[in-house]
């Protein structure tokens, strides 16, 4: 199962693909923790990526391309993948469809913006594994300390109200077409977003017909 997750920043998406993984078996691949761990590596990557994700920018669309099918093309996708905020343009899902990438689902988390902006407040991510939990719907077993690793969860710079807002424009102007462009291709699965967490997991399993 190639499998996309697209949907709001904040609208769960991290936190169903940790979960998803675990249920469908395969591995979940994040630019957006693969660019946070280049930035605390400061390799090239991480230095072009910084100031535009400070910003609540999208980091250039060549950047995503290149790290993207270089992951992709790695042993452990061979059996399936989930896709965690990527591809986030069109120009990103055609270059992935002229790469070759196969796509099977894409579901589209549905979430409303004044909903968004009250959970970032909440969100604290483990600066060590890239875990994601949220002091209310998802609190860490210990406070302050991620369940997986031991690592300090610390709230992302780009949770900050106003960065949040900025996001949620590049959302519906850069993202969101990218609905309409998996609908045309027969593959658009949109799941409304659950009080509680499991039961998101369950809709979207249920639409994957597993
Ligand atoms: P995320 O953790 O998915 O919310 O991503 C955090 C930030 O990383 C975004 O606000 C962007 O600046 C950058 N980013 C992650 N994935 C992509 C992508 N596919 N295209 C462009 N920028 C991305």
């Amino acid at each position: 199962m190639n499998l996309i997750l697209l949907g709001a920043p904040g609208a769960g998406k991290g936190t169903q693909a940790e979960r998803l993984c675990k249920e469908l078996n395969i591995p979940t691949i994040s630019t957006g923790n693969i660019l946070r761990a280049a930035i605390k590596n400061g390799t090239p990557t991480g230095l072009k990526a910084k100031s535009f994700m400070d910003a609540g920018k999208l980091v250039p669309d060549e950047v995503i391309i290149d790290i993207i099918t270089e992951k992709l093309a790695e042993d452990d996708c061979k059996n399936g993948f989930i896709l965690d905020g990527v591809p986030r343009t069109i120009a990103q899902a055609e270059a992935m469809e002229k790469a070759g990438i196969k796509i099977d689902a894409v579901v589209s988390i549905e979430i409303a913006d004044s909903e968004i902006m009250e959970r970032m407040s909440g969100r604290r991510v483990c600066e060590n594994c890239g875990a994601s939990y949220h002091l209310v719907a998802v609190p860490p077993k210990t406070s302050g300390v991620c369940d997986s690793c031991g690592g300090k969860l610390v709230q992302r710079k780009d949770d900050a109200p106003e960065t949040v807002k900025a996001r949620l424009e590049v959302y519906h102007k850069e993202t969101e077409p990218l609905k309409d462009f998996y609908a045309k291709r027969g593959l658009l699965k949109p799941v409304e977003n659950q009080p509680a967490v499991a039961e998101t997991t369950q809709a979207i399993l249920h639409t994957l017909g597993r």
